[in-house]
Parts: C-alpha cells; sequence; structure tokens
C-alpha cells in the first residue's frame, strides 16, 4: 500500500488543529487505498499546540510529530517536516485550513498518472486585504522578470511532492530559504490544479508585512543576482551623464570663463550619486549578507523531540 505523509508546520495553531485533524480523518477514511501518515512539526510554539499533537498521537499511529527547539519560521518548519516523512508521496498543508485538504485525492489522482509536483493555485484571495493582493501580483511580476526559472504566480506551499522531489528538497541545505523557488528550481513533472482559498479558520496570521519584505528579499537574493546588474548599469549611466556634464562644465568655463551660480545644480548631483552609491552598497551588502550566513554552514534546525515511524535523515 502506497503511503501519503501529510506535513504540517504548525506555530501557535492550537484553535484550528481539533478541525484540522477532524477533516484530515475524514480525508484517510475516504480514501482507504492509501495508508496516511500525519507530520506535525511544531514551530516553536507558545501555545498548547505541541500538547494537542502529542494527545493525538497518543491514540492514532498515523500521527507522527516533529518539535524544534525554538521558533525557526515556516520555511525552516517545512524542510525539518520533509527530513522526517516516510510517505511516498508528500502533502504540504498549512494548519489553518486555507488550504482545503479535499482536494488531496484529486492531487493523489495526478500523481497516480505520473507527475511529481502537483500544485493548487489560488483563483481568489478570500479575506485577504486589496494591499496584500497588489503587492503580491507586483512581486511575483519582478521575480518572474528578473529569474529564468518560472515561478508559479498565487501558489503557495499547498502542494503533493513525489518522493523524488522530496529527495531533492532534502539536499538544498540553504539557511536563507525561499522553497517557492525551490519547488522550481528542482523540476521534475508539475501539474497545476486550482481552488479557491479560504479565509483563516481561526487564530492569526503569523507573516506580518515586515516577515513578508525577508521572504520576498530572500526569494530575490536567493534566485537571481539581476539586481546587482541593475545597480552595475545604474552605476554606468549615472558616471557616463556625470562625465559628459564635466566635459560640458570644462568647456563652457574655457569659452566663457567661471561663473559663481551652480550651487542646486551641485547638489543636486551630489545627492543623487549619494543615494545611487547607497543603493546599490545596499543590493551588494544583501548579498555579502547571503554569503556570509551561508558560509556558517550551520544545521537549519534542532530538533527538542521526535515522534515518528522509521525516520530517514539526511544531514
Ligand atoms: N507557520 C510556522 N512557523 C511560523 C509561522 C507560520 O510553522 O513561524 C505555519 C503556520 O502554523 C501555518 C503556516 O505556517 O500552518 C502558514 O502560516 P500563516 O497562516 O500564518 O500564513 P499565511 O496563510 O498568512 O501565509
Ligand atoms: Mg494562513
Amino acid at each position: 500500500m502506497k503511503k501519503i505523509s501529510i506535513l504540517i508546520p504548525a506555530y501557535n495553531e492550537d484553535e484550528v488543529l481539533e478541525h484540522l485533524y477532524q477533516r484530515l480523518g475524514k480525508l484517510a477514511n475516504d480514501n482507504k487505498s492509501y495508508e496516511f501518515e500525519f507530520m506535525f512539526v511544531n514551530d516553536g510554539s507558545r501555545d498548547k499546540t505541541l500538547q494537542v499533537i502529542k494527545e493525538y498521537a497518543e491514540t492514532d499511529e498515523r500521527v507522527a510529530y516533529v518539535n524544534l527547539s525554538r521558533n525557526f519560521g515556516k520555511e525552516i518548519a517545512m524542510i525539518a517536516g520533509l527530513d522526517y516523512v516516510t510517505g511516498d508521496a508528500t502533502v504540504i498543508i498549512d494548519a489553518d485550513l486555507q488550504d482545503p485538504p479535499e482536494l488531496i485525492p484529486e492531487m493523489i489522482k495526478y500523481w497516480e498518472e505520473g507527475y511529481d509536483d502537483i500544485y493548487a493555485k489560488r483563483n481568489s484571495r478570500k479575506g485577504e486585504s486589496w494591499l496584500k493582493k497588489t503587492t503580491s501580483k507586483m512581486y511575483y511580476y519582478i521575480l518572474q522578470k528578473s529569474t529564468h526559472i518560472t515561478i508559479q504566480r498565487d501558489t503557495g506551499d499547498f502542494r503533493l511532492l513525489d518522493r523524488r522531489c522530496v529527495e531533492a528538497l532534502k539536499q538544498l541545505r540553504e539557511s536563507q530559504r525561499y522553497t517557492k523557488g525551490m519547488f522550481s528550481w528542482i523540476g521534475f513533472n508539475k501539474k497545476e490544479i486550482t481552488y479557491d482559498r479560504d479565509p483563516r479558520h481561526a487564530g492569526q496570521t503569523e507573516w506580518s508585512y515586515g516577515k513578508l519584505v525577508n521572504l520576498a528579499v530572500d526569494g530575490l537574493t536567493s534566485f537571481t543576482t539581476a539586481p546587482l546588474r541593475v545597480s552595475t548599469v545604474m552605476g554606468f549611466i549615472v558616471s557616463l551623464i556625470a562625465f559628459i556634464y564635466i566635459i560640458v562644465i570644462i568647456v563652457r568655463t574655457l569659452l566663457f570663463g567661471i561663473e559663481a551660480a551652480g550651487y542646486p545644480s551641485l547638489m543636486a548631483v551630489i545627492l543623487f550619486l549619494g543615494g545611487v552609491q547607497l543603493l546599490s552598497l545596499g543590493i551588494i551588502g544583501e548579498y555579502i549578507g547571503r554569503v556570509f550566513n551561508e558560509t556558517k554552514q550551520r544545521p537549519l534546525y534542532f530538533v527538542e523531540e521526535v515522534h515518528a515511524r522509521a525516520h530517514k535523515k539526511t544531514r
């Protein structure tokens, strides 16, 4: 019998877990031809999330969990889960029920047809603000234009991954992870299905705008060096203009003598150049920061406790 692992990163989700667990239980009952594993990753929750998961694990042998030593963020929680899942296929799903588990049978169907990565694309974004929708749209546009791999738009981490995708992802051990880009980067046979994303079932989203900006910058800097190119080109153009301007000034001084005016234009040039330099430095800094973080070669996470059947771990 083939085994499907459901990977659920959970951070302060005790309000929704019961409902999620019931829906997953129903899913398993409706699909008796597969064995199921529910792999919860407790990402350093400060509420009763861990206790609730432990209660399930006591009575239900399908339930497995990894308890991380602190809150590492969803990206790291996902790789931690992938390190421990044992299924022939793995479905990554949010704990807050924004991704309907009812879609999983359809994913399994396509998996049986030979697809390796069946991802769910959101049709609508109920309960999300206009600002969040537009910024996400713009961001995908920029990311798409500056990388050569296709990054799926309006697609979260809700997807079914074949074992070989999981094994591939486990080999990408960078610490500032942008998993969404990695799904594209590893390749394999992809299949898109669409669904309507529901608002959170309960609780609060843990993603502040600050965190989203961080993720966005990680996404850009881990998949493209285009911003470096932009700063090079900008630097070149500005220097060229400045150079022409200098020649103009010299010629003008030789022909008409020195005039004391020009303070405003001088200020303008200095400020503009200063701005360009700061921007370029910042961009270079982003990449150097990444190099710094990756050279430390730290483990991605620490595990406080694992409750799982035979688990394979690469590193
Ligand atoms: N999550 C996590 N660690 C974090 C933040 C979130 O494991 O530091 C989990 C969270 O429990 C949920 C999923 O990641 O299962 C998505 O989080 P959320 O619903 O807050 O994000 P959004 O749906 O707004 O993208
Ligand atoms: Mg959510």
